[in-house]
């Protein structure tokens, strides 16, 4: 042990020390989940709450970490009773606030008892996001302590302790990076931890759960529960690669912030589908198959990699406007281009150093977000800055008229501008650096236990000049304001490719019509339909909004015969040699018309052709470190 790591050592007891008097300080709130109910969706939470007379003002989670919104399933909670010494305690919820509570609390009382249920929404189709959307299977749930559990008004989530214990179905196996103090006659008791712990740990538990060690030091593992036994057993390759993205993601760092860290991945058509990241886990529901079917496994490709990232860049390093003390007091997504857009570029780049993608996979998935990026009319109203600055009260917009409303573009647009970005640190250097330098320097440091190191968009533009001194501030601004009507394609160009459209869809283009059940002709004639012909968006200016089309209506025939997906893409393809005008008929609030569109381009699927005129940096880019 040498005298800086000793240094180290005694700073890390010291603050152990400091947060085990903090959390003594506030006696530890009890609460016990009975999830053993979970196939019938439902949970129900029993707490105890250390209070004195008075009013007792207690919070449901509101703004979930990693959501960026006000989106704790609040409709959900149900059920709900207060007692103290065996006499039930009046309550109202808070009029200017829904997710707030009060209790009126009488002379003599020292523990409040709460009591009520979680009803997890029925069907993945319903109103809940995330958290709140459906969790729980006949034979799987994930559970999210946010969704069962109260906290008083007052301390931060840092400050207040929680002893939590879990009654799952009897046969159920679990996984969750919570440390798990005993476990028997079916429950688990976990060790005391903060609130902000609790919410950041969530357990999955399931008839069908296989644990799948990818890492010793520290552990590292995939606890994947599933609506079947089938769908946990993959080829070997399939975990092999998800070894290797453990092995590039400590390359690419130089360091890891958690304990251990566990890869929770839920396999079931009936649970809401997302990622959701947290410091030693990550919250991630796919198709029952995507393990064992390849499109699906090619589709959910970016998932795990892009969550696994943001326990450095998202968890550890983190927008100072969204550290907030507890889950009441609201989130600012202005940095969202780096929490997410960053995240996204850096999957991506590991999906392909590890083997998750091959490399022409990786470009494939490329060649869609550029073609997409590339046609969205709403640019020209609503620069990428503003999709992050609205994510609280827009992410649940419907698809209909996306590309003018503009989406989450900080997402896919940041994963172009990343790329950007790392060109010109390569060519800045003379291939010197990289942003893999940026990575060491702004998420590494010291391996330890979850951390929270903030920073604003000057620690950005600073961390990058220490990389390599540019314009950082004038680069971010320029693509974060700009109303340009094009997708920024700049940095993927110089980095050796050409985004080209041609009239062979790849196999994630057929992955994605597929799963999505729906005909993607946006970069023909500007129609997304689903496969029954329903209109799901147009991209504004081209060929068939400019005839009369737009969202919502049906397209029910085609140059005089019935809509069928074959019976359009053979019309498309053949408008190339076809000078006649390619006729749809539409349905539109029960009335039909025919709409003559003037198209001869036949269809345009993305991919990327390499512009041997340069250097192939991309290729360097995801080679294996
Ligand atoms: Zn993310």
């Amino acid at each position: 042990m040498n005298l800086l790591s000793r240094h180290l050592a005694l700073s890390l007891l010291i603050a152990c020390l400091l947060t085990s008097a903090l959390l003594a300080q506030t006696p530890a709130i009890s609460l016990s989940v009975d999830a053993t109910e979970a196939p019938r969706k439902i949970f129900h939470a029993r707490m105890t709450i250390p209070s004195s007379a008075g009013t007792l003002t207690l919070y449901y989670p509101k703004w979930i970490p990693g959501e960026h919104g006000p989106t704790g399933p609040i409709q959900e909670l149900t059920g709900l009773k207060f007692s103290a010494n065996g006499q039930e305690l009046k309550w109202r919820r808070d009029l200017l606030d829904a997710w707030t509570f009060h209790v009126e609390v009488p002379a003599g009382v020292s523990n409040v008892q709460a009591a009520f249920d979680f009803a997890s929404p029925v069907d993945k189709e319903g109103q809940g996001i995330y958290t709140g959307g459906a969790s729980a299977t006949d034979k799987m749930t994930i559970l999210n302590w946010n969704t069962v559990l109260l906290y008083p008004a007052g301390p931060t989530s840092d400050q207040l302790s929680y002893e939590a214990t879990l009654r799952l179905p009897t046969g159920w196996k679990f996984g969750t990076p919570l440390p798990v103090a005993s476990q028997g006659s079916g429950e688990i008791r976990f060790s005391p931890v903060s609130l902000t712990t609790l919410v950041d740990s969530p357990v999955i538990g399931g008839e069908f759960l296989r644990v799948v060690p990818l890492a010793d030091n520290p552990i590292t593992e995939m606890d994947i529960a599933a609506d079947s036994a089938a769908a946990l057993n993959p080829p070997q390759y399939v975990f092999d690669h998800y070894k290797s993205l453990v092995d590039q993601a400590q390359k690419l760092f130089g360091a890891h912030h958690y304990r251990d860290y566990h890869f929770l991945y839920s396999l079931s058509d009936h649970v809401a589908h997302f990622g959701l990241e947290h410091h030693e886990s990550n919250d991630s529901r796919v198709m029952e198959r995507t393990l064992i079917d390849e499109g699906e496994r090619l589709r959910e490709a970016g998932l795990l990699p892009h969550e696994y990232v943001h326990s450095w860049n998202g968890k550890y390093r983190r927008p100072a406007d969204l550290a907030t003390p507890d889950y009441q007091k609201p989130m600012q997504d202005d940095l969202l281009w780096v929490y997410e857009g960053m995240t996204s570029y850096l999957g991506d780049i590991l999906s392909a150093r590890s083997g998750v993608r091959t490399p022409e996979q990786f470009r494939d998935a490329l060649a869609l977000i550029a073609a997409e990026l590339d046609h969205i009319p709403g640019r020209v109203w609503r620069n990428l800055q503003d999709t992050a600055d609205g994510v609280p009260a827009m992410q649940g917009a419907p698809h209909q008229w996306e590309s003018w409303r503009r989406d989450l573009d900080y997402y896919d647009e940041d994963v172009l501008n990343f790329l950007w970005a790392d060109v010109i640190i390569r060519q800045q250097s003379k291939n010197a650096k990289s942003l893999d330098d940026f990575c060491k320097l702004f998420h590494g440091g010291q391996s330890g236990p979850p951390a929270v190191k903030t920073y604003t968009f000057d620690d950005v533009v600073n961390a990058l000049n220490q990389v390599v001194p540019y314009n950082w501030r004038g680069f971010w601004m320029e693509r974060l304001t700009t109303h340009a009507p094009r997708a920024p394609l700049t940095g993927l160009e110089a980095s050796g490719w050409k985004l080209v459209y041609d009239e062979t869809p790849s196999e994630l283009w057929r992955a994605t019509e597929a799963a999505h059940k729906r005909v993607d002709a946006r970069y023909s004639i500007g129609l997304l339909l689903h496969d029954d012909g329903t209109i799901e968006d147009t991209v504004e200016g081209m060929a068939a909004p400019k005839a009369g089309i737009g969202p919502g209506m049906k397209v029910t025939g085609v140059n005089g015969r019935r809509f069928t997906e074959e019976v359009f893409h053979d019309a498309l393809k053949a408008s190339k040699s076809n000078s006649g005008l390619l006729e749809l008929l539409v349905e539109n609030t029960e009335y039909y018309k025919t709409f003559k569109i003037d198209y001869h381009e036949g269809e345009k699927f993305p991919h990327l052709v390499r512009d041997e005129s340069k250097p192939d940096l991309l290729g360097e880019i995801i080679k294996p470190r």
